[in-house]
C-alpha cells in the first residue's frame, strides 16, 4: 500500500484541505513514512499540519482509521483535533484512536488488565483519593505526617511515575522524607491500588508500558496495528511517555511529532524539553521541518512575544513572521490591586461585547488556578457569561463526587475508598467504631470493606439495628446491579441516589446550596445518558473531569496559562503579572533558572494566543494567601519590547501632568526594581509617570504607613466627584472636600491621590 503514496493525487482532484498549507507545512503532511519531526514556533500551523496529515493518510488510503493514532495532552486539544479531522472528512470520528495519553493508555490497558493484576474494570482514582490512601499508609507506618505530608509524599510518587520508575526501579534512598523508607511506602502504595482494582493517573500509562515491555504478544500486536503515530506538543513530553511511544514506534517506524521548545511548560510535572531536542538523534533519517510564518496573531502581539522570549538562554532561536498586518500594540495596564483589575477587565470585556464582538472569543489566562475567583465574582455580580476551564469543576462538587462513589460501587464493589464515602451517606448511623471493625476484618483477612461488610453480618459482632442496615444495603446494591441488565443505566443511576436516600438527604436539607445540589444531581444523569453505558461513563469522569458541551458558547473562558495550550482567541487578557506570582516565587525558589526559563515559556505561550489584541496587567497591591502584598510588576512586562507595547491609563485616573513620556519612565522604574530586595522596592503603585498614586487601602509595613501618613491629607481625583481635599480619615473612608465645596465620604479605595508638585 505504500508504494502507491508515491503518486499524490493530481492537484485537481487534491481536497480542499491541503491546499490550505503552505509548502513547509505540506512537506511535512505528505512525508508519509519514516520519522518526522515539526519544529516550530507559536501559531504556525503545526496542530493543523498533524489534523491535515492525518485526513491525508485516510483520503489516500495509506492507513485506516484504526491504524492511525493521534496523541495529544488535554481533552480539550483531543477534542478540538477531532473536530477539525470530522470537518476535513466530513465524517465520524467516534472510536478513532484519537485522545489524550491517558485516555489512549486506560484504552489499549483494558483488554490486558488482568496481566498488570487488574481488573478490566478497573477504577481510576481521582487525586484526593490517592492521597487518602497515601496518608493511611503513612498512618500505619507510624510516620510524622507533619513532616510527611501526604501531598508531598504523593507528588514524589508521582514524578517517580513520570520518569518512568516502577517501584523496583525507584531510589532506594528517599533521605529524610518518609524516615527513608518513601520506596517502601510507593511498593505499598502500588499494592493497595491493586487491591481497590483501582489506578492512578500515572499508572495508566506505566501499567501499560509495562505490559508492553513484558508480554510480547502485547507489543507485537500493537505494532501489527498502528501503522501512523503522530504527537501534538511533542515538547511536553515526560519520560515515561516518551518511552511508550519509542516502544510503540518502533513498529512502523512512522512517528510524526510537532512541538515548540519555546512552549515546554511542563517541566514540574517531568516534561523533558531534550525529547524534542533530541527526537532527530533518536531517529534517525527523520525528516525535519521549520515553519516560520505565524498565521495567528497580529505583527506587534508576535513581536512582543519574540522579544520577550529572546531573554531566554535555553532555546534554538527562531525567526517568527506574522502573515497578517502589524495591527494593535500590546496593551500593558495598571491598576491598584486585584479587585479592581477584575472590575476594569470585565468593563472592557462588556464594551467590547457591545460593540459587536464575541464573548466566545475573549479569554482570561492566570498563573494560578486560584486566581480566577476576582474575576468569577465580578463576572457574577455583572451577569457576564464565561465558562473555567481549569477543569474538574462540576466533578469537584461534594454532591457529585458522593453520586459517583455509589456508581463506582455499583460497578466495582471492591472500590473500598468510594464505600467509605458512602456508606454513612445519608447518615445511616454507622460511626468510627462500627467503621474501625470493618476496615480491621478487611484488613486481616486481606478482602474489600463491602465483602467485610457481608461477613460481620453473618456474626452477631454488631447491634442488630446496624446489621439490619447493613444487609439492607448490600441487598439494595445487589439489586441496583441485577436492574444494570434490564433497564437503561441513566435510569438505574437515578433509582440508586433516589433508593439509597441519597436524593432525600439533599431534599431534606434546608441549607441555601441544597437546591443547586439537587439541580447537579439532574445534571448528573443528563451527562449519564450521553454514554452507553455506566464505565464509558466513570472512565469519561475520571480522565476528563471538566464540564463539556458549551464549547463555542458565549462565554468568557478563564484559564490557567498551562491550561491555554494550543488555544486561540480573538482577545486575551494576561493579569497579574506581578513579581512571586508570575514568575511564580516557588518556581524560581525550587528550580532557579531554569524555573524561571520556564515562567518565562509560560509567558509566551500566553502572548502567542491572542490574535489581535492583548492585554497584559499588574497590581500595586494584591491580597495572596490572606495577607495583602505590595506587589512589584512582574521582570517580564520590562522584558516586553516597547515598540510593541502600548500603556494604558486608568479612565479614572489623572492624566500626567509632566511632560516626560509614559512608558520610558515605567520601564525605566521596573527596570531599577529587578534584583532589588523587595523591601527596597516603593510600594507605591506603579505608575506610567511617577505624577499620582492611590492611597493604601491598609498599612501592611512601615514604610506603608509613613506612606499613608504623607498622603493623609493630600489631594486626590474621585471617578465620580471630582479633585477633592482629604480633610479626615476614618480607617477606609475618607472625608474629602470637593473642588465644588462639598464635603463627602468616599471610599479610600476609590479615589486617585494626585501629586501636584
Ligand atoms: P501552537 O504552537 O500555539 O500550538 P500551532 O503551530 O499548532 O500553534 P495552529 O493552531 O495549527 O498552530 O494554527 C494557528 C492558526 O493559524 C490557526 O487558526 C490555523 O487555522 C491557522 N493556519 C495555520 N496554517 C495556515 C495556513 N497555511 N493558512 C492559513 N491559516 C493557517
Ligand atoms: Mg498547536
Amino acid at each position: 500500500m505504500m508504494s502507491s503514496l508515491a503518486v499524490a493525487p493530481a492537484p485537481e482532484t487534491e481536497p480542499p484541505f491541503m491546499q490550505k498549507l503552505n509548502s513547509g507545512q505540506r512537506r511535512a503532511v505528505e512525508a508519509l513514512e519514516g520519522p518526522v519531526l515539526v519544529l516550530a514556533g507559536a501559531g504556525t500551523g503545526k496542530t493543523r499540519v498533524l489534523t491535515t496529515r492525518l485526513a491525508w493518510l485516510l483520503y489516500t488510503g495509506a492507513a485506516q482509521p484504526g491504524q492511525i493514532m493521534a496523541v495529544t495532552f488535554t481533552n480539550k486539544a483531543a477534542n478540538e483535533i477531532r473536530e477539525r479531522v470530522g470537518h476535513m472528512l466530513g465524517c465520524s470520528t467516534d472510536g478513532w484512536y484519537m485522545g489524550t495519553f491517558h485516555a489512549l493508555a486506560a484504552r489499549l490497558l483494558r483488554p490486558y488488565a488482568e496481566r498488570v493484576g487488574l481488573k478490566s474494570n478497573f477504577t481510576i482514582l481521582d487525586d484526593d483519593d490517592q492521597i487518602r490512601l497515601i496518608k493511611q499508609l503513612v498512618q500505619a507506618h507510624n510516620l510524622d505526617d507533619k513532616r510527611n505530608p501526604a501531598r508531598l509524599l504523593h507528588a514524589v510518587i508521582s514524578s517517580w511515575k513520570d520518569k518512568g520508575l516502577t517501584p523496583d526501579k525507584a531510589p532506594s534512598d528517599s533521605g529524610d522524607l518518609a524516615d527513608g523508607k518513601l520506596r517502601q511506602i510507593y511498593a505499598e502504595y502500588q499494592e493497595r491500588l491493586l487491591s481497590l482494582n483501582a489506578c492512578d493517573f500515572g499508572d495508566l500509562l506505566l501499567h501499560h508500558l509495562t505490559l508492553c515491555q513484558k508480554h510480547p504478544d502485547v507489543l507485537s500486536n500493537l505494532h501489527a496495528r498502528f501503522k501512523y503515530m503522530m504527537v501534538d506538543e511533542y515538547q511536553d513530553t515526560n519520560v515515561a511517555q516518551y518511552m511508550w511511544l519509542r516502544l510503540l514506534a518502533q513498529g512502523s517506524n512512522n512517528l510524526c511529532v510537532v512541538g515548540d521548545e519555546d512552549q515546554s511548560i511542563y517541566g514540574w510535572r517531568g516534561a523533558e524539553v531534550g525529547n524534542i531536542l533530541r527526537f532527530a538523534d533518536d531517529f534517525p533519517g527523520a525528516t525535519v521541518v521549520r515553519l516560520e510564518e505565524n498565521y495567528r496573531s497580529t505583527g506587534h502581539i508576535l513581536s512582543a512575544a519574540n522579544g520577550l522570549i529572546a531573554n531566554n538562554r535555553q532555546r534554538l532561536g527562531k525567526q517568527l513572521r506574522a502573515v497578517a498586518g502589524m495591527g494593535d500594540k500590546v496593551v500593558v495596564a495598571s491598576y491598584w490591586d486585584h479587585d479592581e483589575e477584575a472590575r476594569r477587565i470585565a468593563g472592557k470585556i462588556e464594551a467590547a461585547h457591545r460593540g459587536g464582538h464575541s464573548l466566545a472569543q475573549m479569554a482570561i489566562m492566570v498563573r494560578a488556578g486560584s486566581q480566577t475567583r476576582a474575576f468569577e465574582e465580578v463576572f457574577l455580580s455583572l451577569g457576564i457569561p464565561y465558562k473555567v476551564l481549569v477543569g474538574a469543576r462540576f466533578y469537584e462538587r461534594l454532591e457529585i463526587r458522593d453520586a459517583m462513589a455509589y456508581l463506582r460501587v455499583l460497578m466495582v464493589p471492591e472500590d473500598d475508598l468510594a464505600f467509605e464515602r458512602i456508606i454513612n451517606t445519608p447518615k445511616r448511623g454507622i460511626g468510627p467504631s462500627a467503621m474501625q471493625q470493618l476496615a480491621q476484618l478487611a484488613r486481616d483477612q486481606n478482602i474489600p470493606l463491602t465483602e467485610s461488610v457481608l461477613r460481620l453480618c453473618e456474626t452477631d459482632e454488631l447491634k442488630p439495628k446496624m446489621r439490619q442496615t447493613l444487609q439492607q444495603l448490600m441487598q439494595s446494591f445487589s439489586r441496583w446491579r441485577q436492574l444494570l441488565h434490564t433497564m437503561p443505566h441513566p435510569e438505574v443511576a437515578q433509582i440508586v441516589l433516589d433508593e439509597s436516600g441519597y436524593t432525600g438527604m439533599w431534599q431534606a436539607d434546608k441549607s441555601p446550596e441544597a437546591p443547586g445540589r439537587l439541580e447537579n444531581l439532574k445534571e448528573l444523569i443528563n451527562a449519564i445518558g450521553e454514554f452507553n453505558t455506566l464505565p464509558a461513563f466513570l472512565e469519561h469522569v475520571a480522565l476528563v473531569m471538566e464540564r463539556a458541551a458549551d464549547a463555542g458558547a458565549e462565554q468568557v473562558s478563564m484559564m490557567t496559562l498551562h491550561g491555554a495550550k494550543g488555544l486561540e482567541f480573538d482577545t486575551v487578557y494576561l493579569p497579574g503579572w506581578e513579581e512571586e506570582i508570575f514568575p511564580s516565587r516557588r518556581t524560581i525558589d525550587e528550580h532557579g533558572s531554569n524555573g524561571l526559563e520556564e515562567e518565562r515559556r509560560l509567558a509566551y505561550v500566553g502572548i502567542t494566543r491572542g490574535r489581535k489584541h492583548v492585554e497584559i496587567s499588574f497590581v500595586a497591591n494584591r491580597l495572596l494567601h490572606g495577607t495583602w502584598l505590595s506587589a512589584a510588576p512582574s521582570r517580564f512586562v520590562a522584558e516586553l519590547p516597547q515598540e510593541h507595547v502600548t500603556f494604558s491609563h486608568r479612565p479614572n485616573a489623572p492624566r500626567p501632568q509632566t511632560t516626560a513620556p509614559a512608558p520610558r519612565n515605567l520601564f525605566h522604574q521596573i527596570r531599577t526594581q529587578q534584583g532589588k530586595p523587595a523591601a527596597a522596592i516603593p510600594k507605591t503603585p506603579p505608575t506610567l509617570s511617577g505624577t499620582y498614586q492611590r492611597v493604601p487601602i491598609t498599612p501592611k509595613t512601615e514604610t506603608d504607613k509613613n506612606q499613608r501618613e504623607k498622603n493623609h491629607l493630600g489631594r486626590v481625583r474621585h471617578g465620580q466627584f471630582g479633585m477633592g481635599t482629604i480633610v479626615a480619615r476614618e480607617g477606609q473612608k475618607l472625608d474629602v472636600r470637593f473642588d465644588n465645596g462639598k464635603t463627602l465620604k468616599v471610599m479610600a479605595g476609590f479615589v486617585t491621590m494626585v501629586n501636584d508638585a
